[in-house]
Protein backbone atom coordinates (compact mmCIF):
# COMPACT_ATOMS: atom_id res chain seq x y z
CA UNK A 1 0.00 0.00 0.00
CA UNK A 2 1.00 3.54 -0.89
CA UNK A 3 1.78 5.82 2.65
CA UNK A 4 -0.34 9.14 1.51
CA UNK A 5 2.17 10.84 3.86
CA UNK A 6 4.84 10.70 1.27
CA UNK A 7 3.94 12.64 -2.23
CA UNK A 8 5.34 10.74 -5.64
CA UNK A 9 8.66 12.98 -5.78
CA UNK A 10 9.39 11.25 -2.10
CA UNK A 11 8.37 7.77 -2.80
CA UNK A 12 10.69 8.21 -5.90
CA UNK A 13 13.81 9.65 -3.84
CA UNK A 14 12.92 7.28 -1.34
CA UNK A 15 12.54 4.61 -3.22
CA UNK A 16 16.32 4.65 -4.92
CA UNK A 17 18.13 4.56 -1.70
CA UNK A 18 20.45 1.64 -1.38
CA UNK A 19 22.67 3.18 1.52
CA UNK A 20 21.94 4.36 5.12
CA UNK A 21 24.54 6.74 6.90
CA UNK A 22 23.99 7.41 10.40
CA UNK A 23 25.23 10.40 12.19
CA UNK A 24 25.57 9.01 16.37
CA UNK A 25 25.18 12.28 18.67
CA UNK A 26 22.35 14.15 18.27
CA UNK A 27 20.93 11.46 15.98
CA UNK A 28 20.51 7.79 16.95
CA UNK A 29 21.09 9.95 20.62
CA UNK A 30 20.05 12.68 22.19
CA UNK A 31 23.32 14.52 22.01
CA UNK A 32 24.01 14.10 25.45
CA UNK A 33 27.45 12.48 27.09
CA UNK A 34 27.62 10.71 30.25
CA UNK A 35 31.22 11.10 31.46
CA UNK A 36 32.96 9.62 34.46
CA UNK A 37 35.56 7.14 35.66
CA UNK A 38 35.49 3.77 37.44
CA UNK A 39 36.74 2.76 41.39
CA UNK A 40 39.69 1.92 39.72
CA UNK A 41 40.16 5.50 37.80
CA UNK A 42 39.39 4.01 34.49
CA UNK A 43 37.45 7.01 32.29
CA UNK A 44 33.81 6.16 31.32
CA UNK A 45 31.80 7.26 28.28
CA UNK A 46 27.82 6.65 28.28
CA UNK A 47 25.45 7.25 26.15
CA UNK A 48 21.56 6.34 25.68
CA UNK A 49 20.21 5.12 22.76
CA UNK A 50 16.66 4.84 21.78
CA UNK A 51 15.22 0.81 21.06
CA UNK A 52 12.60 2.28 18.67
CA UNK A 53 15.69 2.97 16.56
CA UNK A 54 16.87 -0.18 16.76
CA UNK A 55 14.06 -2.15 15.81
CA UNK A 56 13.68 0.20 12.84
CA UNK A 57 17.52 -0.81 12.00
CA UNK A 58 16.23 -4.21 11.92
CA UNK A 59 13.20 -3.80 9.92
CA UNK A 60 15.39 -2.17 6.99
CA UNK A 61 17.08 -4.95 6.58
CA UNK A 62 14.19 -7.05 4.68
CA UNK A 63 15.12 -3.78 2.24
CA UNK A 64 18.34 -5.00 1.36
CA UNK A 65 19.50 -1.23 2.57
CA UNK A 66 22.91 -1.13 4.12
CA UNK A 67 22.91 0.45 7.20
CA UNK A 68 26.79 2.64 7.90
CA UNK A 69 27.31 4.73 11.02
CA UNK A 70 30.09 6.97 10.06
CA UNK A 71 31.14 9.39 13.52
CA UNK A 72 33.07 12.34 14.48
CA UNK A 73 33.61 11.42 17.77
CA UNK A 74 35.12 8.08 19.16
CA UNK A 75 33.44 5.89 21.74
CA UNK A 76 33.19 2.68 22.83
CA UNK A 77 29.43 3.11 23.23
CA UNK A 78 29.04 3.47 20.04
CA UNK A 79 31.34 0.26 19.19
CA UNK A 80 29.11 -1.23 21.59
CA UNK A 81 25.55 -0.22 20.16
CA UNK A 82 26.82 -1.09 16.68
CA UNK A 83 27.41 -4.56 17.25
CA UNK A 84 24.45 -5.05 19.20
CA UNK A 85 22.79 -3.74 16.15
CA UNK A 86 24.47 -6.04 13.74
CA UNK A 87 26.11 -2.76 11.75
CA UNK A 88 29.47 -3.56 10.81
CA UNK A 89 30.12 -0.68 9.08
CA UNK A 90 30.83 1.25 12.13
CA UNK A 91 33.36 4.25 11.52
CA UNK A 92 34.40 6.67 14.12
CA UNK A 93 36.43 9.65 13.04
CA UNK A 94 38.09 11.96 15.50
CA UNK A 95 38.87 14.36 12.58
CA UNK A 96 34.94 14.74 11.88
CA UNK A 97 36.33 14.32 8.56
CA UNK A 98 33.13 11.90 7.24
CA UNK A 99 33.13 12.55 3.64
CA UNK A 100 36.07 10.31 2.62
CA UNK A 101 34.62 7.50 4.17
CA UNK A 102 31.35 7.54 3.06
CA UNK A 103 33.29 7.94 -0.59
CA UNK A 104 34.83 4.65 0.36
CA UNK A 105 31.65 3.19 1.36
CA UNK A 106 30.41 4.30 -2.50
CA UNK A 107 33.17 2.79 -3.83
CA UNK A 108 33.27 -0.44 -2.68
CA UNK A 109 29.43 -1.20 -3.80
CA UNK A 110 29.67 0.77 -6.94
CA UNK A 111 26.85 3.03 -5.42
CA UNK A 112 25.82 6.95 -7.09
CA UNK A 113 24.96 9.40 -4.57
CA UNK A 114 21.45 9.21 -5.34
CA UNK A 115 21.71 5.70 -2.61
CA UNK A 116 22.64 7.55 -0.35
CA UNK A 117 20.58 8.45 2.94
CA UNK A 118 22.01 10.33 5.38
CA UNK A 119 20.77 11.37 9.02
CA UNK A 120 22.79 14.25 10.76
CA UNK A 121 22.53 17.20 12.82
CA UNK A 122 25.64 19.11 12.93
CA UNK A 123 28.07 20.51 10.68
CA UNK A 124 30.20 18.14 10.44
CA UNK A 125 27.67 16.34 8.45
CA UNK A 126 27.52 18.98 5.77
CA UNK A 127 29.96 17.45 3.50
CA UNK A 128 27.92 13.90 3.10
CA UNK A 129 24.56 15.92 3.45
CA UNK A 130 25.15 17.93 0.49
CA UNK A 131 26.08 15.33 -1.63
CA UNK A 132 23.41 12.72 -0.52
CA UNK A 133 20.26 12.01 -2.51
CA UNK A 134 18.11 11.60 0.98
CA UNK A 135 19.64 14.06 2.98
CA UNK A 136 18.00 14.27 6.66
CA UNK A 137 17.70 16.48 9.29
CA UNK A 138 17.10 15.39 12.70
CA UNK A 139 14.81 17.87 14.24
CA UNK A 140 17.17 19.08 16.60
CA UNK A 141 19.64 19.26 13.67
CA UNK A 142 21.10 23.13 13.65
CA UNK A 143 19.73 25.42 11.12
CA UNK A 144 22.30 25.15 8.60
CA UNK A 145 21.68 21.39 8.22
CA UNK A 146 17.76 21.77 8.21
CA UNK A 147 18.60 24.28 5.48
CA UNK A 148 19.68 21.64 2.84
CA UNK A 149 18.23 18.89 4.40
CA UNK A 150 15.03 17.17 2.06
CA UNK A 151 13.36 15.55 4.90
CA UNK A 152 13.30 16.76 8.53
CA UNK A 153 12.29 14.41 11.03
CA UNK A 154 9.10 15.49 13.11
CA UNK A 155 10.76 13.55 16.72
CA UNK A 156 14.61 15.05 17.73
CA UNK A 157 17.16 12.54 17.72
CA UNK A 158 17.56 9.31 20.49
CA UNK A 159 13.62 10.10 20.74
CA UNK A 160 13.07 7.49 17.52
CA UNK A 161 14.15 9.98 14.44
CA UNK A 162 15.96 7.41 12.92
CA UNK A 163 13.24 5.05 13.22
CA UNK A 164 10.94 7.92 11.43
CA UNK A 165 13.16 7.45 8.68
CA UNK A 166 13.12 3.32 8.60
CA UNK A 167 9.54 3.36 8.31
CA UNK A 168 9.28 6.14 5.41
CA UNK A 169 12.07 4.02 3.72
CA UNK A 170 10.37 1.21 3.76
CA UNK A 171 6.60 3.05 3.15
CA UNK A 172 8.18 4.30 -0.01
CA UNK A 173 8.98 0.73 -1.00
CA UNK A 174 5.34 -0.47 -0.32
CA UNK A 175 7.24 -3.05 2.03
CA UNK A 176 5.47 -1.88 5.34
CA UNK A 177 2.09 -4.22 5.05
CA UNK A 178 4.41 -6.71 4.55
CA UNK A 179 6.27 -6.42 7.77
CA UNK A 180 3.23 -5.84 9.71
CA UNK A 181 1.50 -8.80 8.60
CA UNK A 182 5.28 -10.81 9.16
CA UNK A 183 4.75 -9.56 13.02
CA UNK A 184 1.11 -9.91 13.85
CA UNK A 185 0.97 -13.56 12.44
CA UNK A 186 4.32 -14.43 14.07
CA UNK A 187 3.91 -17.26 16.80
CA UNK A 188 5.83 -18.54 19.51
MG1 LIG B 1 25.94 14.75 15.55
Amino acid sequence: MKDPELTAEEREVASRIKLLILDVDGVLTDGGIIVGHTSDGEDVELKRFNSLDGMGLRLIKHCSIDVAIVSGRVSSATTYRAKELGIVECHQEASGIKLPIVEKLLKERSYGWESVCMIGDDLVDLSVLERAGLPVAVANAVPEVKSICKWITKVPGGHGAVREICEKLIKARGMWDEILNDYSSRKP
